[in-house]
């Protein structure tokens, strides 16, 4: 039965002892474009757990294909999960174990699975983590930017809140990351250099796939190219902190 394999294979994968009777939520990160970086322990776990949630299961069914397994899935994003949250910790609390799989990169990390993780917690059930690709953190070493203290912004509000949020990071010391959608890159880059200054930058777009660039500059000169080079894909802004007093 699948969940006698979990157990046993849970024995191999995963140091944290599940609570007695219980199954263990996974949270796994998946590539954030290069399937390479799908790891082997990913891979392990996805194939013995009971069930998959996934924000996307299209995706999900790719990765699934691709390396050759088929495991249980329900689809679980922001719109469901409060709907979807108690079948998963019944499960859970039942003995059956779950990994939670999101788009791309770590589940949590502006992708749904923290609300899924707070109620495991709350029901005594062993959360585990199976790290993976993450596009922030992939960005900030690449940059040049100071690694040794950041900050990760995720994506800034479009409109409510978003002078406020970036008002409170002019004095910040911390190395910047933010998240942003290809057709913002330009405002944002237009904020970040009206509020922060003309600080170092370095955006990085489509980590780990075919169009990889990294563009390293002050705001301005990051806002020039853009400017005449229409952004597109998927982007990390990483800005240099306020200079220390
Ligand atoms: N959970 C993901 C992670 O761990 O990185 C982030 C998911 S968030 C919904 C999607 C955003 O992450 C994109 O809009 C972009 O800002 C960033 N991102 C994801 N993949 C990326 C990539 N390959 N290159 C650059 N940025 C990426």
């Amino acid at each position: 039965m699948k969940t006698t394999k979990t157990r046993e294979r849970g024995k191999q994968i995963n140091h944290q002892p599940a609570r007695k009777g219980k199954g263990q939520l996974f949270v796994v990160g998946t590539p954030i474009g290069n399937l390479g970086d799908m790891t082997h322990r990913a891979v392990e776990v996805l194939k013995g757990v009971d069930w998959v949630a996934a924000e996307d299961t299209r995706r999900a069914g790719l990765l699934m294909k691709r390396f050759g397994f088929k495991t249980r899935l329900v689809s679980y994003h922001d719109f469901n999960k409060t709907q979807r949250t108690p079948m998963l910790i019944k499960s859970l609390t039942d003995g059956q174990s779950v990994a939670v799989i999101s788009d791309a990169g770590l589940p949590g990390i502006s992708d749904p699975a923290y609300y899924l993780v707070t109620r495991a917690l709350a029901n005594d059930v062993t959360v585990v983590p199976v790290p993976g690709a993450n596009a922030a953190l992939s960005a900030l070493v690449v940059s040049g930017l100071p690694t040794d203290r950041f900050v990760f912004e995720g994506f800034l509000p479009a409109k409510k809140g978003r002078n406020k949020r970036l008002e409170r990071l002019r004095n910040e010391e911390r190395t910047l990351i933010f998240y942003e959608a290809p057709h913002r890159l330009v405002r944002t880059l237009e904020d970040l250099l009206a509020v922060l200054g003309n600080r170092r930058v370095a955006v990085a777009r489509e980590l780990t796939k075919l169009h990889e660039e990294v563009v390293r500059s002050n705001l301005f000169g990051a806002l020039e190219y853009f400017r005449t080079k229409k952004p597109k894909g998927e982007f990390v802004i990483v800005t240099e902190g306020a200079k220390t007093e």
